[in-house]
Parts: C-alpha cells; structure tokens; sequence
C-alpha cells in the first residue's frame, strides 16, 4: 500500500477511506487500515478531486499585478510581444515554477499551460523540469506538438495557422486548442472544413451564438471560459450558459495572470452568479463543481485519466478545511462552490505524490520563489 487517506468526508457527504497505489486511486470506501506505507488523517476535512484549470499561461504568475487596466491590444503587445521573448530558459523555468507553485496551493493539481515563453528546446526543457520540480499535471501547448515527459501531455497551441495546425494535432490524437471570439463566422468556417470535433478545444468564444453552441456542442468540440479574465479586459460576457443552453459543458479556467487571482473558486462562483441571472433560475451551486474538476478534464483531452475520485484515475486530491462544522445531511458540494477560498486548501496530493500538507508546499518554497522571482523580474515593473 502506498498511501491511505482515511475519515474524510467526499463532496456527495459521505465519509469514506480513499486507498492510493502507485499514483492511482486504487479503492474508495472502507478500506483495511493495515500495512499502509502512509496515512493521512482527513477526519474533519472535505476531500475532492483536484481542480483542473483548462487554460492558463504558467509563467505569467511572475507578472501577477502588473496589468490591472491592460486591454487585449496592450496584453498582446507588452506581455506576448516585449517581455515573453525576453526570457531565457533559466527564466521560463523560474516563471513556470512560480506559476505550478501557485496553482498547485490553490488546489489546482492539473493545468493546461498554453505556454507563450518557450521559445527553443531549452526553454521546452525548462518548463517541463519547473512542472516536475513543483510536482503539478500538466497539459503543454505549443506551435507544434511538444516533447514532452513525466506528468506532462502534450497539445497544440493555435495561433499562426490554425486549419493546418488543427489538423496536425488530430492527426497525432492530441488536443488543439485556440482562443476564439465567435460570432463572426469562425466556428461555421472550422465546421465547413471538417474540424470540429472533441480533438478541438476553443477558449473563451465570448460572442457565441445559440447556432455556434448548438454545433460546438452537436460535435463534441470542447470550451472553456476564463470568466474572469474576459470580464476583467473585455472581452466579453460568459458564454457558459449559452453553451449550456445547448446541452454543452464548458470547463474553467484562470487564463492570464497579469491580472486575474491564481485560483479556480473565483471563476467558478462567477459562473455561477452569472449563470443563476442569465436564466433566472437557481441552479443548483454544487452542480458547477464538475465545470472545474471533471469537466476541465474532459475539455482538455484528460477525461478518464483525473478530475474524479474514482478507482482507476489518477490520485490528485485536494482536502479542505473549514466544514467540518456542517451536518451530516449537509450539500457539501454547494458549500465548497459557494465559500472555500484558497485558505482552505490544506493538502494537495497529485499522482498519490503529496505536494502540500498541513496548508504549506512540500516540493516548493513559495515565499522564497516569489522573493527571487520578484528581484530577477524586477526589470518588467520600472
Ligand atoms: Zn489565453
């Protein structure tokens, strides 16, 4: 037995031991407590499937702060187009870190890291030992497909010529994925080339029309919404509903960090307050803890592998503190949409590797990366 997590309490209220054998779960219920190598005592704490952040840029944690009034033209010209090119590999490695650092404190055990500094094979090199150090899932996007190793799967990211790039990526059976507005006759374009598919994730899609999410939706193709993002530089409003409407399923995520917090309860609850105005209705809060766990993972190509506690998938769990208070017939899950904060993110286990307990980074020293990374990156705030 590797590691055996016992007396916590899932998101659906029951209490149940959760056993983990060489990085999968490998039984969830009640479980013999003998000759475990390992035990965590969750009595008191709630235990979910890790949070799954469907689109966001790793390094840019090393800018955090440095855009509240950005727009997208100014984004694209200053962070892609000035600071990104202007790392080195030992710097892209420093940025990822810092980033995987801060997702995984906040309870984020996979990412989909679209990653705008790598820039040679050294700098690819970079980012996967920065990942690996930090102990984070990952899913690398990159022009072409990327080397890629460990934890790690490799995607396409779109942006110079997306038919030839997204057939690239559905012809080696990985994820494409591109930031797209819709409404303008884009999605009816990939569809008139035979593109759509669940080989496909599109982010954002602000515009979205009812006739773009019923064809999204009728093939499969995957979405995720950075609501915080597109509200914060304009982009637009949510799409979430809209898709929704059309029997989709759009996953979460955080995006770019010059200007959004770190974490996925943000959006996620703005989702859901979004969610409840756009239809007039109280959809149930606990409904949308899927958006961030196993729906992330199926918009990113990873369904079936985490965002789910089940036998068989991955061991990334995140234990919450902060409810042990609530009643036996409580809605955990409502609860934790509704209220859990990064503070409440006690231990994060990723691949049955615990990388943080007791509320501090295991594999990281946060306070200290953020100390070095705010001198060598001092030079992009003067
Ligand atoms: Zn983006």
């Amino acid at each position: 037995m590797d590691l055996l997590i016992t007396g916590g309490r899932l998101v659906d209220g029951a209490r149940r031991d959760i056993l983990i054998e060489t990085g999968r779960i490998a039984a969830v219920g009640s479980v013999p407590h003998a000759g475990a190598a390992g035990v965590i005592d969750a009595s008191g704490l709630v235990v979910m499937p890790g949070l799954v952040d469907g689109h966001r840029h790793v390094w840019q944690a090393a800018l955090r702060g440095l855009g509240p009034d950005m727009t997208l033209p100014a984004y694209l010209d200053e962070v892609l187009g000035r600071i990104a090119p202007s790392l080195d590999a030992g710097e892209a490695r420093l940025a990822t870190l810092l980033g995987a650092a801060e997702a995984l404190d906040a309870g984020i055990t996979t990412v989909f890291d679209f990653s705008n500094v790598i820039r040679s094979a050294e700098h690819g090199d970079a980012v996967l030992d920065a990942y690996a150090t930090a102990g984070v899932r990952a899913v690398l996007g990159h022009d072409t497909v990327p080397a890629t190793s460990g934890l790690v799967t490799p995607a396409v990211a779109v942006h110079a010529d997306p038919l030839r790039q997204i057939r690239l990526a559905r012809d080696r059976g990985v994820i494409a994925t591109m930031h797209a507005g819709g409404g303008g006759g884009q999605v009816r374009g990939l569809h008139a080339a035979g593109l759509l598919g669940p080989h496909l994730h599109l982010v954002h899609v602000n515009g979205m029309t009812p006739e773009e999410a019923e064809l999204l939706a009728g093939t499969g193709t995957t979405v995720t919404v950075t609501p915080v993002v597109e509200a914060t530089m304009g982009h637009g409003r949510s799409p979430w509903s809209t898709f929704a409407a059309a029997g989709g399923r759009a996953g979460l995520g955080t995006d770019v960090m010059v200007n959004a917090p770190a974490d996925l309860f943000e959006p996620l609850r703005d989702t859901l307050r979004t969610h409840r105005m756009d239809t007039g209705t109280m959809h149930p809060a606990g409904d949308l803890l899927a958006t961030v766990t196993s729906g992330s993972a199926r918009a990113i190509g990873l369904g079936g592998v985490t965002g789910a506690i089940e036998p068989g998938l991955a061991a990334d769990l995140v234990l919450l503190d902060g409810f042990a208070h609530l009643a036996d017939d409580a809605d955990v899950t409502g609860a934790v949409v509704t209220t859990a904060g990064v503070r409440d993110v006690h231990t994060v286990i990723v691949n049955g590797r615990v990388v943080k307990r007791d509320g501090r980074l295991t594999t990281v020293d946060l306070p200290g990366l953020r100390r070095v990374s705010a001198e060598r990156f001092a030079r992009f705030f003067q």
